[in-house]
């Protein structure tokens, strides 16, 4: 097994939508970002990347190229999938928090969920996504954004075979 962390946060921002987990979810404010801002989305990149060795997001995805100019952060995952999948490891499981003062998400985590998993190719009980508030302390808490932590174990035991 190989594991693997994640961290990321993005500030609030008018007239954008709020995308979380590769879902949409109504608020007022999205997040501001050069992809659609989908931090837990990034979290877990980070988290698969970390686990495989292979840096972090921004090095895969530089926000200085257009190319990723509001892109759907679920084609940006699935890139990660796949390059883990060229390298013969596969996610065993992925474990996901949520940091928010508002939204209230409790309503959509299972829609998460059934979209990471599918991203994953893992059944839905391997993915699991928890959302908290960090009781109005901090930059989450004054509602400036959100923060998203992800921890993911990678299978190695083909790659391993491989080698
Ligand atoms: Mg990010």
């Amino acid at each position: 097994m190989l594991i693997g962390q994640g961290i990321d946060a993005h500030r609030f921002a008018p007239h954008r939508r709020l995308i979380l987990g590769g879902i949409e979810v109504p608020h007022p404010l999205g997040l501001e970002a050069h992809s659609d801002g989908d931090v837990v989305l990034h979290a877990l990149c980070d988290a698969l990347l970390g686990a495989a060795g292979l840096g972090d997001i921004g090095h895969h995805f530089p926000d200085s190229d257009d190319a990723f100019k509001d892109i759907d952060s679920r084609v940006l995952l699935r890139r990660v999938v796949q390059a883990l999948a060229e390298r013969d490891l596969r996610v065993h499981n992925a474990d996901l928090t949520v940091v928010a003062q508002a939204p209230k998400l409790a309503a959509y985590i299972d829609a998460m969920r059934e979209c990471i998993a599918a991203d994953l190719d893992l059944p839905g009980a391997r993915v699991n996504i928890k959302a908290t508030t960090s009781e109005r302390m901090g930059f989450t808490g004054r509602g400036e954004g959100i923060a998203a932590f992800a921890v993911v174990l990678l299978d190695d035991s083909e790659a391993a075979i491989a080698l």
